[in-house]
């Protein structure tokens, strides 16, 4: 029984790990890699696996770094089913085919490219097109939360709350090899407490063999009330100096729990009544998908709809669904709210309200999420002076940059700490992956501090015995 590290080592995009069992063959997640460190390429290497003799996919939850090779995977030829809980199945069929959208126009711009330079080497083909993804879809199927799911002889699976988005789950795995059970732990991402929305991550019952994320595994979170604080004080200051708060948001997650805050801070007359434009199709769809999956939410989240009152909707909130509403955002100058995505500015409108607005002193560019290495969000976050938006256009950063870490949906250090003392205290073993290197390293060390368990931070291709793992680590 084998456990091979496919993705997501000592980084934090492209997660997929592969296990072999003697009932089968499965992979948990299978993510696409983003953010400029990655070339294209990357994602169109070889599985490293048969796939042919893959019999799942275990999905964790529907964010593209999970998510979206397995169109690629099934135009390959796989052919088992994919398992996950309903949410994530419906936000799936959303951000796999925008995600095919996505790579049909750049092959169409890549094949531009290729006739007008000679037509060196095969012409460029899309990673996949939206008829793969209508074909993946058919394979997916459903299994709520805390419903044990036998998928063979010796090998049944349980989705547990992970508390990172709507339908986000850690998955635990029991099998059955050389006459034991053992049972894996995958953290998948998880959630941060006192999130809104969806509820806090669960705890699964101690595990065997545990890979937990470490996003966060060396830095603390502001907790949630300071941040929501902290996030009134920067709007209403903006405001007050005529600017506008341009918020790069996940489409997904992110959109919905700053939407919410936005919605608190409006109805208790805390901010003053300002328009919110929200320019992103896919965020708006992913809205509508929200509100269909009551079963993911928290207490308080039910406790709003039952007074009567629209968690996502209010009076100031402009939905920007077409290109010509939403270049009409540029018009608009007086203050207010602008939530855009890609949540790390690798793509999508928000390059266009960036193009706008990072030149204005009196607005205000506020990171509601992890910005990874490489990306766009980073290097502004870092405190570039000049960026480079689109080929051959610089833009000078002279807005006010803020980061609300608080916003984050991962759990921070402490949680990812008190998680793993509750799932891995008699594990054999604990790996850290979905970190980068000095993130995932600090978080093995805490855990090394806390439990005596051999606890690893794999590097990408490393497989190990998960009947001795220790020999392997
Ligand atoms: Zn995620």
């Amino acid at each position: 029984m084998r456990l091979q590290i496919l993705g997501a080592a000592r980084q934090v995009t492209g997660s997929m790990y592969h296990v072999d069992t003697p009932a089968g063959q499965f992979l948990v997640d299978c993510g696409l890699y983003q953010g400029q460190d990655h070339p294209r390429g990357q994602n169109r290497r070889d599985f490293g696996f048969d796939i042919a003799e893959l019999d799942w996919v275990l999905l964790t939850h529907a964010h593209i770094d999970h998510s979206a090779l397995l169109p690629r995977l099934v135009a390959m030829g796989f052919r088992g089913e994919v398992i996950t809980t309903p949410g994530t199945a419906d936000l799936c069929e959303l951000m796999l085919l925008d995600s095919a959208e996505i790579q049909e126009e750049d092959a169409a711009f890549d094949l531009k490219k290729w006739r007008k330079h000679g037509r060196h080497g095969p012409p460029p083909l899309p990673l996949y097109t939206v008829e793969d993804v209508h074909k993946c879809l058919r394979a997916f199927r459903s299994v709520p939360y805390n419903r044990t799911e036998e998928l063979a002889r010796g090998l049944s699976v349980r989705f547990r709350d992970a508390g990172h988005i709507l339908g986000a789950a850690s998955i635990e795995v029991w099998v059955t090899a050389a006459g034991r059970e053992r049972k894996l732990i995958f953290s998948g991402d998880l959630g941060s407490l006192g999130q809104p929305i969806v509820r806090d991550p669960q705890l699964p019952e101690p595990g065997d063999i545990v890979l937990i994320e470490s996003t966060y595994g060396d830095r603390h979170h502001d907790p949630y009330a300071e941040t929501v604080a902290r996030f009134e004080e920067i709007v209403e200051r903006t405001i007050a100096q005529g600017g506008q708060v341009i918020i790069p948001a996940f489409a997904v997650g992110r959109t919905q729990a700053v939407l919410y805050e936005l919605a608190n801070l409006l109805r208790a007359g805390r901010i003053p009544e300002i328009p919110v434009f929200v320019d992103s199709p896919m965020a708006i769809d992913a809205t509508e998908i929200f509100r269909r999956h009551p079963e993911c939410f928290d207490e308080e989240m039910n406790e709003l709809i039952r007074s009567g009152n629209s968690p996502f909707s209010f009076p100031q909130l402009k939905i920007c669904r077409s290109r010509e509403a939403s270049m009409a955002i540029n018009d608009f100058t007086d203050p207010c709210v602008i939530i855009s995505a890609s949540g790390m500015c690798t793509g999508g409108r928000i390059r266009h309200h960036l193009r706008h607005h990072l030149r204005r002193r009196q607005d205000t560019l506020l990171f509601a999420g992890y910005q990874a290495a490489g990306t766009l969000g980073r290097r502004i976050l870092e405190g570039a002076r000049y960026v480079t938006i689109f080929p051959r256009e610089h833009h000078k950063v002279r807005c006010r940059v803020e980061m609300l870490d608080g916003f984050s949906a991962h759990a921070d250090r402490d949680e990812l700490l008190a998680w793993a003392e509750a799932v891995g205290s008699g594990a054999e073993a604990i790996f850290c992956t979905h970190g980068e290197e000095q993130a995932a390293l600090a978080l093995a060390e805490g855990i090394r501090e806390r439990l005596a368990v051999p606890v690893h931070v794999p590097e990408i291709l490393d497989s190990f015995d998960l009947l001795e793992p220790r020999a392997d680590i």
